[in-house]
């Protein structure tokens, strides 16, 4: 063997070795196939998650607290490994006076078992639960029943993989939570102000910032374990289209946009969209510039947190009037932006081998194997 065909054959076993961690970093075809649709769930009159929350529930209000009882109960019924954290403040407001309106901010958290706080960094999904305070009866599906809705999907999706793959590995090494919040009190009261807007988001980043883990910590504060802020806001309407907003996080832009194109390649989307969802993928570093759109990342981003803000650019036409109801929703967008979400955090927390495998995705089905539902139940 000439020399250099002795170097090609340990290039050869190099590449061999590296496969498996190279492969595990990103999903296969059977992986994305796998990942599970919210199905008749995000049905608006009687879906199992999303219908329950296509309520006013303005902060403070009676509709609020069956949308916290809502969250609450799914996760305790179906996901009881999940720690629930309340975080309460009250606020005054330009339209209640005197009166200290409660924000109720809800945390539920799933930590490697064992793992001590302070070493956890935890992917952090974020949506507002609170609606706007006029006009009267205002629902604000897209605003933002459905991000949350999107959110506790992703939950149910990932619970079993999560488990499994924490039994056959303790996840300690290097240890990588998820965490997902309901933010109380995005909108403004009046008119949209510093003050008057974020209620929640403002009280939970500066609550975060002083809490303080042991001084030989990995992460200083719960606000340090944050490793990326995914937030989703104004998602349900057809024809989406989200930027690219900040260049620190653009890598993790471009890894779902990578997923939404490789999903729609297969045919496992139902939308139609003339264009992919997430279509920067290609801008350039000097085409960020320093505008973004004010939302719930912002307490979060000025104390350092990264953020990927899946928000479309321009807002959809219904945005904050009556008819961001239900019916306005389009479905299949809906389920598709739960699906994508899902396989982003299935990749993130590398659990592709562990998530249940869905009849469809089995390359030959025996006619013995028992047809199991297309969709996670609830
Ligand atoms: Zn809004």
């Amino acid at each position: 063997m000439p020399p250099s065909a002795i170097l090609v054959s340990i290039f050869t076993l190099f590449l061999a070795l590296l496969a498996p961690a190279v492969r595990s970093m990103t999903l296969t075809d059977d992986d994305l196939r796998n990942i599970p649709s919210p199905g008749d769930d995000f049905d608006i009159n009687n879906g199992k998650l999303l219908a329950p929350i296509l309520i006013p529930r303005v902060a403070g209000t009676e509709g609020s607290l069956r949308a916290q009882q809502h969250f609450v109960d799914f996760f305790r019924d179906n996901l009881p490994e999940w720690a629930i954290e309340w975080q309460n403040t009250t606020s005054k407001t330009p339209v209640t006076g005197d009166k200290d309106v409660p924000f109720s901010n809800l945390i539920f958290r799933r930590d490697p078992p064992g793992a001590n706080p302070g070493e956890v960094g935890r992917l952090t999904l974020v949506a507002h639960y609170d609606s706007k305070y006029e006009p009267e009866g205002f629902i604000g599906a897209i605003d933002s029943a459905a991000p949350c809705a999107m959110l506790m999907h992703v939950a149910r999706s990932i619970e079993h993989a999560l488990k499994a793959k924490w039994e056959a590995d303790d996840g300690l090494d290097e240890p990588k939570g998820v965490q997902i919040i309901f933010l109380d009190g995005e909108e403004a009261f009046l008119h949209w102000t510093d003050t008057d807007s974020l209620y929640g988001a403002r009280a939970l980043a500066e609550e975060w910032d002083n809490q303080f883990h042991g001084a030989m910590s990995t992460y200083r504060t719960p606000l340090d374990s944050i490793s990326l802020f995914l937030l989703l806001d104004l998602l349900g309407t057809s024809d989406p289209r989200v930027p690219s907003y900040f260049l620190t996080t653009h890598w993790a832009y471009k890894a779902m946009a990578q997923l939404e194109k490789r999903m729609r390649d297969l045919g496992i989307l139902e939308s139609k969209p003339a264009n992919p969802f997430l279509p920067e993928s290609d801008k350039e570093a000097g085409r960020f510039g320093r505008s973004f759109v004010d939302d719930d990342h912002r307490p979060f981003m000025e104390r350092g947190v990264d953020i990927l803000h899946i928000i479309p650019s321009p807002f959809p036409k219904v945005w904050h009037k009556m008819e961001d109801d239900g019916e306005h929703l389009d479905l299949p967008t809906t389920r598709d932006w739960a699906k994508i979400t899902t396989a982003f955090v299935v990749e993130w927390m590398e659990i592709q081998d562990q998530m249940p495998k869905l009849p469809a995705a089995k390359p030959k089905r025996s006619v013995t194997v028992k047809t199991e539902s297309q969709r996670t139940e609830l």
